[in-house]
């Protein structure tokens, strides 16, 4: 098939199951040689409008859901990327959440207890901007519980997700990958718009601090959970065109596997010639 003009390998930024993956692997700069803006313009509109009719079967259909796990460091597109692939999609088929600091509600119980109540129903496309994975990341990063229940977190998360999978939700989780220094940058950006400032927490500094510590945790996550039913991809996101084409083309050919078909109806449509309504 080759309806889009620029073919993305997304196959690379796989992290195969099994461990040894190296986020240096992949430079987070990476375009596959592509530079053509326009072309990306055109290619990311057309795989919008494949996303949008096949969201709409899924829909119809109301048997399978898709969840995308989307984390990333600060500054790394995470808002950006659902803006730009999800813009055409009708919202009523979408579930978009942004998992924040846990209330004491949330802690009070396990770190599953609130993720899984917003993983999409049947029919849906679900958004996790940042997830159940901040519980291996930041946890791990700052300590929040003990060693030990971190460690088994990993083997939680791939039951969990295996569960989702194995009851018709196809989990498809990115990594943004961006570098330290050009976080530095959209950092000093964002300090330099007065409208991006509602976007910036000192704190951002801090974990900016530990930057060694959360790539160490990311790989673990990366290798520990990389899983065939529920893949993670590792992808560049410093050209932000690139990104959107690799996380829209990886929705597309995922709904596509999914093969999403319109229910039969529930009557025998010859006994509605249209003509024949008054
Ligand atoms: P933002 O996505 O920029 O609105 O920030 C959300 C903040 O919530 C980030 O600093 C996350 O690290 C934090 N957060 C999300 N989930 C957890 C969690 N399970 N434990 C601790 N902090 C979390
Ligand atoms: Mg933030």
């Amino acid at each position: 098939m080759n309806e889009h003009p620029l073919d993305i390998d997304y196959d690379r930024y796989r992290v195969p199951p099994g461990g040894g993956f190296r986020l240096s692997s992949i430079a987070s700069d990476d375009t596959q040689g592509m530079d053509d803006k326009d072309a990306a313009r055109a290619t990311l509109s057309a795989l919008r409008e494949r996303l949008s009719s096949l969201q709409e079967r899924l829909y119809a259909e109301d048997r399978q859901a898709l969840l995308l796990v989307l984390q990333a460091m600060d500054t790394g597109g995470k808002d950006s990327t659902i803006r730009s692939v999800m813009k055409g999609v009708n919202p009523q088929g979408c579930r978009i959440y942004g998992f924040k600091k846990p209330t004491p509600q949330e802690l009070a119980r396990d770190f599953l207890w609130r993720v899984h109540q917003r993983v999409p129903p049947k029919g849906h496309i679900g958004i996790f901007n940042r997830s159940h994975y901040e519980d291996v990341l930041v946890v791990r990063v700052h300590g929040l519980v003990p060693p030990e229940l971190i460690e088994k977190r990993y083997d939680h998360i791939n039951a969990f997700e295996r569960l989702l999978h194995d009851h018709g939700t196809r989990v498809v989780k990115v990594y943004l990958h961006i570098s330290k220094d050009y976080q530095l940058e959209r950092l000093r950006r964002r300090l330099e718009r007065p409208d991006k400032w509602w976007k910036f927490n000192p704190q951002d500094l801090e974990e900016r601090k530990r930057w060694d510590d959360y790539m160490r945790a990311y790989e673990l996550a990366l290798n520990r959970c990389s899983t065939p039913e529920a893949p993670w991809y590792v992808v560049p996101a410093e050209k932000r065109w690139f990104r959107n084409l690799v996380v829209a083309r990886l929705l597309v050919d995922t709904l596509e596997a999914m093969s999403p078909q319109y229910p039969p109806p529930s009557f025998d449509p010859a006994d509605y010639p249209p003509a024949s309504l008054r």
